[in-house]
């Protein structure tokens, strides 16, 4: 039997459809067949080649769900249900070693030397080839965390869990708003609609939303943003005025900064409280430099300056409960789908920033 995948050949230039021999599952090993895969914005710069982690040709995709097609053996899901063949599931992208000292001590999987990640870092001609999500079929390796997903959830809005949920939920885990505190969070991608509605659910008082685009602005007033600022038609210096206005003249308890740009990261030090924490979500590749004064800007003010890296199993267990609980809300955020054979569109649409998620259907 063959699978259908859309390898990534050369940088820059359109995904290949190609037909792959589908290998015999070793020990351990799950082959699914895909029902939606999405397109993070992360897939835009690997396909660039703006990400040092690729071996081409490989398979774009980190973001999968699926049904179990043929086990190579037992296999328990993250609540300890058996898998069966025919179940619909969603995983957790990466697989860690479980054996050195990030892994074992720190506790920290994320940073595992040897982790793998589908439709990130394994290649097309790495067993069993079948390692990334814009295909009709993938194998997930032993050790992958699988969920089972209950009737009637539509595997384009779960899927949005998978990668910026999950990496969300991470920095709400890292930080997290005292009740009625003031969040504000920089960037109306998915990653900031999850962070607005992980914000709520944690209690926030009052949730402020920027960006340049009405439509995603008001898309986060849907997820819970009490107040959206459009940075095209407010300056920097207003923005300011208005979140120290509504915070009592402190500044924000929170910033969630989205955007992966230094002008974000620079604006978000300033619109912090004494004591406040910044966070820095979610960037896939560097986003420039700026300077700040480690004295004025950070000492002085008992400033907590967190980056947040990708997410582990925890993470991701939230950011799935989270659409779970409130599917009808995240549909919202599923702005576009393709077909599978459509993905260079697809590609395309969350380029421009069309799509503030896209999904490819299988064909
Ligand atoms: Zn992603
Ligand atoms: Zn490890």
């Amino acid at each position: 039997m063959k699978a259908t995948v859309l390898a990534l050949e050369q940088y820059n230039q359109p995904l290949v459809r190609r037909e792959v021999e589908i290998p015999a599952l070793a020990k351990g090993q799950v082959l699914v067949k895909l029902t939606a895969a999405g397109v993070c914005g992360s897939d835009v710069h690997m396909w660039k080649g703006e990400d040092s982690r690729l071996r081409l040709p490989m398979v774009l995709g980190h973001e999968g769900v699926g049904i179990v097609a043929a086990l190579g053996g037992p296999k328990l899901t993250i609540d300890g249900k058996e898998l069966h063949e025919g179940d619909p599931v969603i995983w957790n992208r990466g697989v860690s070693c479980g054996e050195c000292y990030y892994c074992k001590v720190l506790k920290e999987t994320s940073f595992c030397p040897r982790r793998k990640v589908v439709g990130i870092n394994l290649s097309l001609n790495d067993p069993p080839y079948l390692n990334g999500c814009f295909a009709d079929h993938i194998i997930l390796a032993e050790g992958t965390d699988f969920y089972l997903i209950p009737p009637g959830i539509d595997p384009a809005v779960l899927v949005t869990a998978s990668c910026s949920g999950a990496t969300a939920a991470h920095a709400f885990d890292l930080v997290r708003p005292e009740p009625g505190e003031t969040v504000v969070i920089i960037g109306p991608g998915p990653l900031g609609l999850f962070a607005v509605a992980l914000a709520k659910a944690y209690g926030a008082g009052q949730v402020v939303l920027t960006g340049g685009s009405q439509s995603r602005l008001g898309l986060g007033k849907v997820f819970g943003a009490d107040l959206v600022l459009d940075r095209n038609k407010l300056s920097a210096a207003e923005r300011r005025e208005l979140i120290f206005e509504i915070t009592g003249g402190r500044g924000a308890d929170m910033i969630v900064e989205t955007s992966g740009t230094a002008a974000g990261l620079e604006e978000a030090i300033g619109l912090t409280r004494m004591g406040g924490s910044v966070l820095s979500v979610g960037a896939s590749q560097p986003g420039g430099t700026f300077l700040f004064d480690g004295f004025e800007d950070l000492t002085r003010r008992n400033l907590r300056l967190q980056g947040v890296w990708v997410s582990d199993a925890r993470h991701f267990d939230r950011a799935v409960r989270l659409v779970l609980n409130n599917p009808d809300l995240f549909a919202k955020m599923v702005t576009h789908r393709f077909r599978l054979s459509q993905a260079n569109e697809a590609l395309a649409a969350v380029d421009r920033r069309e799509a503030v998620k896209a999904i490819l259907l299988p064909d």
